[in-house]
């Protein structure tokens, strides 16, 4: 099955931070994908700002060794790279310094589509912002996508908001959040939106409990004395695992239209009962196997920062009241596995001699690796054995129904990109939305610290900390198996 390339329009798309890590690794990969895929049109241009002394010519050549390092050799051709590389020109701009604003305002076109991505520090959204806007580069047509961490805290995340409102309207903002462009993440409307079947079960009266797990084997590594100031609350549940708790459990919007789908998803997050900060379970990872102890590797002996979280939360409306969604992420866990269950109650009343709490109805949606979804079901063990039940899975990985070409499923940045051009934000969260999550986290993360609570360490390769298996016993449940 090949999926139908529909290109978007001309565009001019300017890279702050062009020659840093996120570039290289994910943005201009992606925009390559896009065009050897037909989708983004020979026209467009794409210009690289960033501090740095270069020019058009080192920075093809940097962007071209980004695309051997990142890319699989066989995606590279020769001749589309080539095309690629003509597209690109660079721009040395210091965000708070005043040189090589008019160099790139004399860059964009007239007649097609404008997008600005900030990738760089957030301290430098509002000031790249203001001079966009007072040199007249981007006008009220213009797009600006910018990047996580959206802010530290709620005050924090209002000043960036605000510093961003003062010079864009909210239509013209683009905050990335890459687990939405997700083919899963968008499958999952479409299973639930799209079909008859899962839609009148969707909710406390069949569904049991929902899991959601975001597992990586890595550490902090080189990244330590960044990651301790921020922690699992703010890396991963704040933005990724609530915008997931969101797309689960939010009410059919009238339209998949921006504004309908993220005023149903702030309903969501505002019907999210408190948490206590005593009952989350936090970890820290110990020595081991993979490398030395997450306080090792911030060079923090003392350090309180959680590099694990699980949480039972409870979405307070009528649809969900007595469903709990349980959530959990860590580093150096036992495999690099993100998940959603939706787990099913059991049939009512069993004809057959079965126990119960067999849970045989999940729906599990794979985020990575592997994108895809299953839906577990019982059937008769087939043969003459009498009537004995087996539980299969009803396999919908998108790999088999699109062949052997996983290449066929853009990567979350590039089709987030292309969303952007095309002007739709759906995909993308709104300024009230990252201010209700923050104002959600806020108040657990100022109790750890006011109690000065200690995560539990955990073993690497684990699950996590024991307690967290506990969380879900006391239910009389279990975690799913954290699998590759
Ligand atoms: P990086 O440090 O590798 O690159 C930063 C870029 O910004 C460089 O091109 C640098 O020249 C430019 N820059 C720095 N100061 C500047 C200034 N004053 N004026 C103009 N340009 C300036 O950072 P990165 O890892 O690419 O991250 C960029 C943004 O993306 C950050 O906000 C980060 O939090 C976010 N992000 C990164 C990743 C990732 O995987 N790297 C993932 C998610 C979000």
């Amino acid at each position: 099955m090949v999926a139908r390339i529909i290109p978007v329009e001309p565009f001019d798309l300017v890279i702050f931070g062009g020659t840093g890590d996120l570039a290289r690794r994910k943005i201009f990969p992606g925009l390559y994908r896009r065009l050897a895929d037909g989708q983004m049109p020979p026209e467009a241009r794409l210009i690289g700002a960033a501090r740095s002394d270069s020019d058009d010519a080192e920075f093809r050549a940097l962007i071209s060794a980004a695309l051997e390092e990142f890319l699989p050799a066989e995606n590279l051709r020769p001749e589309i790279v080539a095309q690629f590389l003509e597209m690109l020109s660079y721009v040395k701009i210091d965000a708070l310094g005043e040189g090589g604003w008019p160099e790139l305002k004399g860059k964009m076109r007239e007649g097609v589509v404008h997008a600005f991505y900030f990738s760089v520090a957030p301290s430098l959204f509002g000031p790249i912002a203001e001079r966009l806007k007072e040199r007249g580069i981007a006008d009220g047509q213009a797009r600006i996508v910018v990047e996580k961490p959206f802010g530290h805290d709620l005050a924090s995340a209002k000043a960036l908001n605000a510093s961003l409102a003062a010079h864009f309207d909210e239509t013209q903002i683009y905050r990335i959040d890459h687990y939405l462009g997700k083919e899963t993440v968008q499958n999952l409307m479409a299973v639930r939106f799209g079909n008859m079947l899962f839609e009148p079960l969707w909710n406390s009266q069949y569904v049991d409990h929902i899991q959601i797990t975001v597992a990586e084997t890595v550490g902090v590594g080189g990244r330590g004395e960044y990651y301790d100031r921020i922690g699992a609350m703010r890396d991963m549940v704040q933005n990724h695992l609530l915008q997931l708790v969101c797309l689960i459990a939010m009410e059919p919007p009238a339209r998949y239209d921006h504004d309908a789908v993220r005023d149903e998803k702030l309903k969501v997050i505002r019907a999210l009962d408190p948490m206590e900060p005593d009952d989350i379970v936090r970890g820290q990872y110990a020595a081991g196997p993979g490398g030395p102890s997450y306080l090792e590797d911030v060079g923090d002996p003392r350090s309180r920062t959680e590099s694990f979280l699980a949480m039972r939360l409870e979405v307070s409306n009528w649809r969900w009241a007595g469903t709990p969604f349980y959530v959990r992420t860590g580093k150096r866990l036992k495999a690099r596995a993100s998940e959603i269950a939706i787990v099913f109650k059991d049939a009512p009343h069993s004809i057959f001699d079965v126990p119960r709490g067999r849970h045989s109805n999940i729906l599990s949606i794979r985020l990575q690796p592997n994108e895809g979804m299953q839906l577990g079901v019982t059937i008769k063990e087939p043969g003459p054995g009498g009537m004995r039940l087996i539980d299969v899975p009803l396999d919908m990985t998108f790999a088999e129904a699109l062949g052997d070409d996983h290449d066929a499923i853009p990567d979350a940045y590039e089709r987030l990109i292309m969303d952007v051009i095309r002007g739709n934000q759906t995909l993308f969260m709104r300024g009230d939305e990252v201010e209700a999550a923050w104002a959600w986290t806020d108040p657990v993360i100022a109790g750890w610290e006011a109690r000065g609570h200690i995560p539990s360490p955990y073993d690497q390769g684990s699950s996590g900390p024991d307690d967290a298996l506990m969380l879900l016993h006391r239910d009389g449940r279990r975690w799913r198996e954290i699998r590759p």
